[in-house]
């Protein structure tokens, strides 16, 4: 079977903007913050919109439309992925860099929030074609852009290669190579060793903690991944290894099922060969809707955002839920979770092994000076595992959710850096 098209999954519900929008309202009153705190906070720094013409292989012109918003600066540069979907517009933009702001203040990475974004299905594009589409985006946006000012990295829809075109685009109008100018580059360009695999890894220190936390062994553990990108295969992959019993798994078009556990490998061969992990030999199809409801002890979304709703929240039969994705629980669906005693690990946490890597690439390049993956991986487990205690010992301390710690602590550091400069003028 081959996967060429389908519609993207439509998802009713509230939008991510009213979802971060509702995470940091929550955050303000527990903190006290005045109005005008809050509505600092609450709005972008810069949002940039910019049209992007096309050269189509077959010669006619198109018009995509693209943005990079940076939502904060407070504490430094502003950091944050590049997506290329359908679903992109100004507003998931919007939540996808306040997440970042948060992100980064909560990992203590010197950083600010932003993101960027082109409307855009990239499978319905050739690689020449992407190519034009990115070059041209980025001298769009680069004078917002720089390895002082604003560090793009890959998301959904765009990779190495990407940035690679980012890199080279930037360095030529700049007139020297700037590898720092994006994070996630291909190790031959000044990435970092570790990177690609990073987010995946990150979201497994987190997991193990996780069911450690609540009192479970990974060898009885079973766990279902929403999403085979970039986030959901190593997280498959990294689960596997640590002995739990990965019992489904599902991308944009279908989902599968083993009681028995999936395998990795035969997956990422299956979706190398067809585009998707639906038909995989040796696994049964299920419903795709059906995976975020399955009874397992761990699940973890790692696709898009809103995809646990108040409808199927009261159905998760999950203990701990993990967010691979950035976004995936809505507020409502938040308190649905709480109320049952899921465990719900906040994206800002669970899925920060990315912008972690991110930050270790950028010193790198900053020093010209290699890490070994070892040290990659060791220090991006010490700021997961840390970051997580933390988090545990401020939401029992304060009877908050993991989310309300999170993003209280997160918000509070950026108030203290903001507050500390002063409003200029
Ligand atoms: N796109 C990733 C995220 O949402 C990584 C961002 C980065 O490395 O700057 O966290």
């Amino acid at each position: 079977m081959t996967v060429t098209d389908t519609a993207p999954l439509i998802t009713v519900g509230p939008s991510a903007l009213e979802t971060a929008q509702a995470q940091l309202a929550t955050a303000i009153a527990t903190l006290g913050y005045d109005t005008g705190l809050h509505q600092l906070l609450a709005t972008a720094r810069r949002e940039l919109t910019v049209s992007i013409p096309l050269r189509r292989d077959t010669g006619q012109t198109e018009v995509l439309r693209g943005y990079r918003v940076q939502h904060n600066f407070s504490r430094g540069p502003a950091k944050g992925g590049l997506r290329y979907s359908p679903a992109v517009d100004l507003d998931e933009v919007r939540a996808l860099a306040m997440w970042m702001t948060w992100k980064c203040a909560l990992l203590d990475v010197p950083y600010g929030g932003a993101k960027g974004g082109i409307t855009i299905d990239p499978r319905h594009y050739s690689a020449g074609e992407l190519e034009r589409v990115t070059r041209r985006y980025t001298s769009e946006i680069l004078p917002i852009i720089g390895p002082e000012k604003d560090i793009p990295a890959p998301d959904i829809g765009t990779d190495e290669q990407t940035m690679a075109w980012i890199t080279d685009t930037y360095s030529v109008n700049v007139g020297y190579t700037a590898p720092a100018i994006v994070t996630g580059k291909p190790v031959s360009l000044g990435g970092s060793l570790g990177r690609s695999s990073a987010t995946s890894a990150g979201v497994v220190h987190i997991a193990l903690a996780a069911l450690e936390h609540r009192g479970l062994t990974p060898a009885r553990a079973t766990a279902a991944v929403q999403g085979f990108g970039k986030v959901g295969a190593g997280a498959v992959e990294f689960l596997a290894e640590a002995g739990v019993r990965v019992q489904a798994v599902s991308d944009q078009y279908g989902a599968v099922y083993r009681s028995s556990g999936l395998d990795h490998d035969v997956l990422a061969a299956h979706t190398r060969q067809t585009g998707s992990v639906v038909g995989c030999p040796g696994t049964d199809p299920l419903a795709p809707q059906d995976l975020l409801e399955l009874d397992v002890d761990l699940l973890v979304p790692a696709a898009v955002e809103g995809v646990l709703t108040a409808e199927n929240a009261p159905n998760v039969r999950a203990r701990i839920v993990v967010e691979g994705a950035n976004g995936p629980t809505t507020a409502e669906a938040d308190r649905i979770l709480a109320e049952a005693d899921v465990l719900v690990v906040p994206d800002i946490l669970a899925n920060a092994g990315g912008v972690i890597v991110s930050y270790f690439e950028w010193v790198q390049g900053n020093q010209a000076y290699w890490w070994s993956q070892q040290e990659v991986d060791d220090r991006l487990e010490t700021r997961m595992l840390t970051a997580w205690h933390g988090l545990l010992r401020s939401s029992q301390e304060h009877d908050l959710t993991l989310r309300e710690a999170a993003t209280v602590t997160a918000v509070q550091r950026v108030a203290d850096a903001h507050l500390t400069r002063g409003l200029y003028p």
